[in-house]
């Protein structure tokens, strides 16, 4: 059988310049774009007219294409010889599944390959002027998704992450918040730790705020904060007050 090869890519976080060239190269010669919700139009842009463009991610009122449909889509496409691009946000290895998907691909001995992208666990805190670390605050960092604040799956142990860094970065985690918040604290961690919340990173849409553990919730509530964000906690996150760039570089 010929089979084809499938690029698994990071699109980055949102800003189309953020995209790494090699991504941009990759896009320049796809016969198929794979891609999901978190990836921007002017991206998809990169790649030439004539490709196949499939959309994967949750439409509104409707779920998201099942992994194992995604997984057998990659087989279908590569088995045709073609040229396949799957574009994930941010980076493909961190909570996009690609790993579940490489996994599909090697098992089916199609040939791939893993672009990284810039992730938005880094990426929007720098846009929001928050160090991840910082020679005084901050010598660790823990990166989490909030999904599964409840008790299915494979749960972050909040407890041990609230003793174990110094700085816990959440992603997918405005769902849970609120619960989130609860188990830290429960946990050990002190309710004035600051917290910052940065809703569509990197974006023209970027909005970012700034509180403390036992106000965060409000503070969430009162601005009516959605997905995508970004949630840190720890000392950083207030210096977020005094290096907040991308804000002034928009005025
Ligand atoms: N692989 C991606 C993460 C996928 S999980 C990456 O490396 O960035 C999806 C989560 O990423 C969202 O729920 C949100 O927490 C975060 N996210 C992605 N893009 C974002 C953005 N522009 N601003 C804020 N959060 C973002």
């Amino acid at each position: 059988m010929v089979h084809g090869k499938v690029y698994l890519v990071g699109a980055g976080p949102g800003d189309p310049k953020l995209l790494t060239l090699r991504a941009a190269e990759l896009l320049g010669k796809a016969d198929i774009v794979i891609y999901d919700r978190l990836v921007g139009k002017s991206i998809l842009k990169l790649a030439p007219k004539t490709a196949r463009k499939i959309y994967v991610g949750k439409r509104s009122g409707k779920h998201e294409v099942p992994q194992d449909k995604i997984n057998e889509l990659l087989i279908s496409c590569a088995s045709e010889g073609k040229i396949i691009v799957r574009l994930k946000g941010g980076d493909p290895f961190l909570f996009g599944r690609g790993g579940e998907e490489a996994e599909t691909l090697a098992e089916h001995h199609v040939d791939f390959e893993v672009v990284p992208g810039v992730t938005s666990a880094v990426a929007t805190p720098d846009y929001a002027g928050i160090p991840l670390t910082h020679r005084d605050y901050a010598s660790s960092v823990g990166i989490v998704t909030g999904h599964r604040a409840g008790d299915s799956g494979r749960p972050v142990n909040w407890g041990k992450l609230a003793a174990g860094v110094d700085t816990i970065v959440i992603l997918m985690g405005m769902e849970s918040l609120e619960a989130i918040v609860k188990k830290l604290m429960e946990g050990g961690l002190d309710p004035e730790k600051p917290v910052a919340i940065i809703e569509r990173g990197t974006t023209k849409m970027q909005r970012s705020f700034i509180a403390k553990l036992n106000t965060i919730v409000d503070e969430a509530k009162k601005n009516d904060v959605k997905p995508p964000a970004v949630i840190v906690i720890g000392e950083v996150a207030d210096l977020g007050r005094k290096l907040a760039w991308f804000k002034k570089a928009q005025r």
